[in-house]
């Protein structure tokens, strides 16, 4: 932390350097964390790399930022590792199993969770039990099993720190606050490739116009998520347990430019919102230095550039991802583990060609209608849901579609 004299200049720096492990390495999360990392040589060091399949990335990185630890989840590209890696002190793990247990070495400071999907959800719980602070990126986890993985997280007294750009605005803007309610948050939005379309429209859109979103570029999930607005409404899940919110406390708002990343709304009415440029980087600086802000030389803001930021209501009638993520919301329990187990599958299936673009919500509405509402879920009980869910949408998908 800085020491700040009676003038306010910084004096004198004292720094600890943070280890930290960064799952998912080799994607658009853990590309631009490890590019703030570079940055910050003197701040962080890379304590574990992991990756699924991309052998070749991961291999550049871990000669470049010198792991303890490298993790492979497709097995068959570990012997092709292990001899690049050969003669370095990097210790090369096969097998995702492997991922719970690296992540609780005590040498690691923060755990960012970079990986996608409901695969986050059992090295997350690992990473809490063993007293590590998530940089959450991972935003199934918290859908699958929020009140699970908050609890923990408290219980643990570990940090969640938000990555998900939004969510990092809202926790930016409640720095200083924490007395303070919120009466309610809104979550922006930028409508994604498709805004404004019919859904005569959606009906026949292809996986490449899905892939192609306006301001930000991400993995695929992630941005067929977008397209279909179920991003926005995982993430109004991800911000009641966050955030701990009631659902009526959360609104969603489409602002196309991505520039107010979003707001809080206090009990007095006043209103903070956090803006920039839609710029990953930032956020995930935010969560791996907090609370320090560092400075960096990512691009800034002008106003001229964007005489005209506006706002508008969200389409959830022909988006209709968001209403059933709502509605998830409030039945509780493990309805929004069903939601994302039958969407991780529509998506995969979408980007295969084997499913259509609407046809993505039909799918997921049967799935909620077929599930049995489990109250009070236990950890056995979401992995349950989660591999129910798959199966019966596999189903759908493959004999009515
Ligand atoms: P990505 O597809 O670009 O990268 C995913 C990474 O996880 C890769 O390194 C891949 O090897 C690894 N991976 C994939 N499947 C895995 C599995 N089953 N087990 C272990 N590792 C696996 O994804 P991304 O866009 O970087 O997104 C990562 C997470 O961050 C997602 O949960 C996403 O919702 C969230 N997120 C991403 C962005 C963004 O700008 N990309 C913004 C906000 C939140
Ligand atoms: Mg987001």
């Amino acid at each position: 932390m800085p020491f700040i004299n009676a003038g306010n200049e910084i004096e004198n720096t004292i720094l600890i350097k943070r280890n930290i492990a960064i799952l998912g390495s080799t994607g658009s999360i853990g590309t631009q964390a490890l590019e703030v990392i570079r940055q910050n040589p003197d701040r962080f060091s890379v304590f574990v790399l992991t990756a699924q399949s991309n052998a070749a990335l991961l291999i550049q990185q871990a000669l470049e930022f010198h792991p303890a630890y490298v993790v492979i989840g497709d097995e068959s590209k570990c012997r092709e590792i292990e001899t690049a890696l050969a003669g370095t002190n990097s210790k090369v793990l096969c097998g995702l199993n492997e991922l719970a247990a690296v992540v609780t070495s005590p040498e690691i400071d923060i755990v960012l969770t970079a990986l996608v999907g409901f695969a986050g959800l059992q090295p997350t719980l690992s990473a809490i039990r063993a007293g590590k602070d998530i940089a959450l990126a991972n935003k199934e986890t918290l859908v699958v099993a929020g009140e699970l993985v908050t609890s923990m997280a408290s219980k643990y007294n570990v940090r969640i720190l938000p990555v998900d750009s939004e969510h990092s605005a809202i926790f930016q803007c409640l720095a200083g606050e924490e007395n303070n309610p919120i009466e309610k948050i809104y979550l922006t939005a930028s409508g994604g490739p498709f805004r404004g379309k019919t859904s005569e429209f959606l009906s026949t859109v292809t996986k490449t116009e899905a892939l192609k979103h306006p301001n930000w570029v991400m993995g695929a999930k992630i941005t067929i998520d977008s397209a279909t607005l179920m991003n926005k409404g995982l993430e109004v899940i991800e911000a009641k347990w966050l955030f701990d919110l009631d659902v009526s406390q959360i609104d969603v708002i489409v602002h196309p430019q991505s520039i107010v990343h979003s707001i809080v709304q206090f009990k007095d009415g006043s209103m903070k919102a956090q803006m920039g440029l839609p710029d990953m980087k930032l956020p995930i600086q935010y969560a791996l230095a907090y609370p320090e802000r560092i400075e960096n030389t990512f691009p800034r803001f002008n106003f001229l550039n964007y005489p005209n930021l506006t706002f508008e209501q969200a389409d959830s009638k022909t988006f209709r991802n968001l209403s059933l993520a709502f509605e998830a919301l409030h039945s509780g329990g493990n309805m929004p583990c069903v939601i994302n187990a039958a969407n991780e599958v529509v998506v995969a299936e979408f980007l295969n060609n084997r499913v259509g673009f609407l046809q993505m919500s039909d799918v997921i509405e049967s799935c909620m209608a077929k599930a049995s509402l489990v109250k009070n879920p236990s950890l056995e009980d979401y992995l349950e849901t989660d591999r129910e869910t798959r199966i019966y949408a596999q189903e759908l998908v493959t004999n009515r579609w």
